[in-house]
């Protein structure tokens, strides 16, 4: 038996191909540290033996997927399909498969101790490959219509009679969409780097490539198979979506207008969905901030994209903003969430119809905008959209004065925009990066805050008295772009409703991990852990100085993070940000600067 494991391995190797046990130890790896450095090493070795043709396969199957997520295509086995696969591969009765799930609490554990209770093995048994197991995944996950419950049990089941017991717990994890290594995008890039490049420097190299197509399948196969040179190669496509440029914020007009070194281009800044739109002919897709595919929800932007840009192949960067009917006002953001549902999507556009704000455009007739300053492609948004009643290009205004900038975002309150966003007319558009090439201005802070903030769930703490059962309390961080972490800032327990807090204690079941993550800094210690994923939105009277809060340390006082002083949930899910789209560590310390600034300023100062 050993022997013919044994020869099967290396008769694997020849055939391009790696046994699925090599990804399933560097996700055994993975899964016991909390050090960043550690994953990465995990990955780069593992990379360095994975051949050409798999890389592919093995870099979405790293993710727990199959495909980019743009291509919103999921596995989609249920669990009690998954339960019944077990049974047959293991020989227990679902009811005992089903025992072992509640005990265990994850599926994917259940399974590995259902195939180690195992009596027999048998003979037969094929050594499973990478490809082995990502194909017969993509077999079910393109398995439709009738028949397809048996079709997906029978491939999944056949899998795992093929499978130990390891190798079983990562399959049905990786089958039922909860793989969740916690591996970031980013870990990912500096580890290719490192494996294929010989240095991590490179990465900026992937890192532009992957924000041009947001595959990193693509650009794995590329740095493997062609070098820098492939990598460098990768251009921007219709179809497929470019990773947003995001703003950096800045407290006062004078300071952004210093930042930027002289003229720059002030627009206003909607409050709504930011879309970006591909336009082929008359086919129209469009791509929210996290890159989903959310076309089906807008038909009515499809058909005034249609009829309102001049050129035949475009992609292009918009706000949508909720109108009210009535008044034809600009409404809060919060009423567009309701056009994100399955059903009565046609019921959701009569009720909550959207205007277009058009702000930036990436490619036009095969050509890369990307590249160019702002004021090209400013001018070139100008010429190709058709202004009309419900489709604007968003208004702005070219200044160094400060007062002006101050009257104008005056002006965009007035019109129902949050603010500003000031633009350095000379930069390209950074695909992925939030820069100062971009600069957020929003309404004044008073000595309280008035702007809420959007922080990522990493911890909670069991609820007590009417919140038994529930999450009572949650630790919450800032995302730092500078080393990818998330830094705590605050526990927050008061706004939630009994229902808000089933809904985020169901929602956050997923991502429960079994110690903190490694991308996650904080020295309050959770009763639960999480994966950053859910993002909420808090309001709180101040930013302080915190002893134990780790967001911010050592930034304004040696020894000491930011933490919020009352906060409270608004009520706002944000569904719409990543955990990486949360307010960053260094809005954070720009938002504390600002308080100060108030506090000092005299009573005349603080009307004007
Ligand atoms: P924030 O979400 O607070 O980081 O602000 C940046 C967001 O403002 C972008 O992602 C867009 O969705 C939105 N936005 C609204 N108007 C504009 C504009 N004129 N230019 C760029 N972004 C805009």
């Amino acid at each position: 038996m050993i022997e013919t494991a044994i020869n099967c391995c290396e008769l694997v190797s020849h055939m391009e191909d790696l046994p699925y046990s090599e990804l399933v130890k560097c996700y055994e790896t993975m899964s016991n540290t909390t050090r960043r450095t550690e994953l990465t090493e995990a990955l780069v070795s593992f990379y360095k033996k994975t051949p050409i043709k798999v890389l592919k396969k093995a870099t979405y199957l790293n993710q727990g997927k199959l495909y980019p997520d743009y291509l919103g295509i999921e596995i989609g086995v249920g669990e009690r399909l998954t339960e019944r696969a077990i049974s047959i591969a293991s020989g227990l009765s679902v009811e005992a498969v089903r025992q072992l799930y509640r005990k265990l609490g994850d599926l994917g554990s259940a399974a590995q101790q259902a195939l180690e209770s195992k009596k027999q093995y048998s003979l037969y048994k094929e050594t499973l490959t990478i490809s082995k197991v990502y194909d017969t995944l993509d077999q079910i996950a393109k398995t439709s219509g009738e028949g397809s419950v048996d079709e997906k049990l029978n491939l999944l089941s056949g899998l795992l009679s093929n499978a130990d017991p390891a190798e079983a717990k990562y399959i049905v994890r990786t089958a039922i969409g909860k793989l969740r290594l916690g591996i970031a995008d980013y870990t990912v890039l500096d580890a290719l780097a490192i494996a294929f490049a010989g240095e991590k420097e490179y990465r900026e190299d992937l890192e532009r490539a992957y924000n041009l197509s947001s595959d990193l399948g693509e650009v794995a196969e590329a740095i493997a198979s062609g070098g820098l040179k492939a990598v460098r190669s990768i251009k921007i496509t219709i179809g497929r979506p470019v990773r947003p440029m995001l703003a950096e914020r800045l407290s006062s007009a004078k300071e952004i207008i210093e930042k930027i070194g002289g003229q720059c281009s002030a627009e206003y800044k909607y409050d709504g969905e930011r879309m970006q739109i591909h336009k082929n002919d008359e086919n129209v897709s469009i791509f929210s901030r996290r890159l989903e595919v959310i076309t089906h929800n807008y038909p009515d932007a499809v058909k005034l994209v249609q009829s309102s840009i001049k050129a035949d192949r475009a992609i292009l960067e918009c706000e949508a903003v909720a109108v009210d009917l009535q008044t034809g006002e600009l409404l809060p953001f919060q009423q567009l969430m309701h056009r994100r549902r399955k059903y009565g999507v046609e019921r959701a556009m009569e009720d909550i119809p959207v205007s277009l704000f058009f702000f930036d455009i990436l490619m036009v007739d095969d050509k890369d905008y990307t590249i160019r300053p702002y004021t090209e492609r400013r001018k070139k948004l100008q010429e190709i959209i058709e202004v009309g009643e419900r489709v604007k290009v968003a208004p702005n205004i070219v200044t160094n004065h400060p007062e002006e900038l101050e009257r104008f975002m005056q002006q965009a309150i007035q019109d129902g925009c949050e603010g500003l966003v000031v633009k350095d007319l000379h930069s390209s558009y950074k695909a992925g990066a939030r820069a100062f090439s971009w600069i957020k201005l929003k309404r004044e802070y008073r000595s309280e805050l008035t702007d809420t903030i959007d922080l990522a769930i990493v911890g909670a703490f069991h609820g007590r008295g009417r919140r038994t059962g529930v999450y009572g309390a949650f630790l919450l961080a800032a995302y730092d772009s500078e080393d990818d972490t998330f830094k705590t800032t605050s526990k927050v327990g008061t706004g939630f409703s009994d229902d808000d807090l089933k809904t985020i204690t169901n929602e956050l079941e997923q991502y429960k991990l079994p110690h903190r993550s490694p991308r996650v800094l904080s020295e309050m210690e959770a009763d639960v852990w999480f994966q950053p994923a859910l993002v909420i939105e808090v309001i709180a009277s101040e930013i302080t100085l915190s002893p134990i809060h780790t967001a911010g340390r050592g930034r304004i006082r040696q020894d000491s993070g930011l933490a919020l002083r009352f906060p409270k949930f608004t009520g706002n899910i944000r569904r719409d940000k990543a955990a990486e789209d949360a307010t960053t560590v260094n809005e954070l310390v720009e938002m504390y600067n600002s308080q100060l600034k108030k506090v000092e300023a005299s009573p005349e100062e603080l009307q004007r």
